[in-house]
């Protein structure tokens, strides 16, 4: 099956008191396995409201998400903590690791969760770190890395999993440019071993690294885009 997420006519509304905000009105669009997607658009245009649907921490008030053809509105609370834990990775801008915690511990964090053996999650955890540049990195605590290399730990525990999509909001929200580059060129890498990726960006020059741009406006989406020619690393201080 190649569409990872299909959403269909969703809305999201939210209701405070006598209040009532349409936060998505009847959005659609489907991501196939293997893309690399930029969510785009102003403050309040629904971003956030559509990456919290798309990872399972709210469900929509109509219309249908579909996960892996899974439909996530007829699911329990129990449930959806499962297809979280087994079928997304998450990445934030604010890094969100455990304080004077190793990185490798970090890591293996999902899997203790999903009760995989001690021995397992060590050589899990050394891969995924490896995947993101951090090999022999493993035994540094939290607090004894850069931003950089905080945000490489929280990728790589994203990435243990193995999960059908990474979603990631306002990655480089944080760090600097330079940073910010090597952020993205990991994010690229490891799309194009064939991991999804859905990020939420406000930035121009972050979305040119992804290779589709979906944009917000007032809860709908008003442009969906190929961008052909991404920026690559090393390309990005040329124009
Ligand atoms: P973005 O991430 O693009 O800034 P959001 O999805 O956070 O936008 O918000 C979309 C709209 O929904 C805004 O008008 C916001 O005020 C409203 N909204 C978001 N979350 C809530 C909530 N929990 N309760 C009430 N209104 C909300
Ligand atoms: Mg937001």
């Amino acid at each position: 099956m190649n569409e990872v997420v299909q959403v269909s006519s969703v809305t999201k509304v939210y209701t405070m008191g006598d209040q009532r905000v349409e936060a998505l009105k009847g959005i659609s669009f489907s991501v196939q396995r293997g893309e690399f997607v930029a969510i785009m658009g102003a403050s309040g245009s629904g971003k956030s409201t559509c990456m919290n649907m798309l990872g399972c921490l709210d469900v929509p008030s109509s219309g249908a998400y579909l996960l892996e053809g899974v439909s996530v509105g007829r699911l329990s609370k129990n449930e959806l903590a499962e297809i979280r834990n087994r079928k997304l990775g998450f990445v934030f801008q604010g890094f969100n690791l455990l304080a004077r915690t190793t990185a490798r511990e970090n890591v293996e964090l999902p899997l203790v969760y999903a009760r995989i053996p001690a021995a397992v999650r060590h050589q899990k955890a050394s891969a995924a770190l490896a995947r993101v540049g951090l090999a022999g990195r493993e035994d540094h605590y939290s607090n004894q890395l850069s931003g950089g290399q905080q945000q490489r730990v929280a990728i790589a525990r994203a990435l243990v999993n193995e999960p059908a999509i990474i979603l990631a909001d306002e990655p480089t929200g944080n760090l600097d440019s330079k940073t910010t580059v090597e952020i993205m060129t990991i994010f690229q890498q490891l799309n194009r071993q064939g991991i999804t990726i859905i990020m939420v960006t406000h930035e121009p020059d972050v979305a040119a690294f992804t290779s589709r741009h979906l944009i917000f406006r007032d809860g709908q989406i008003i442009g969906d885009t190929v961008n052909a020619n991404p920026t690559q690393a090393g390309e990005e201080t040329r124009s």
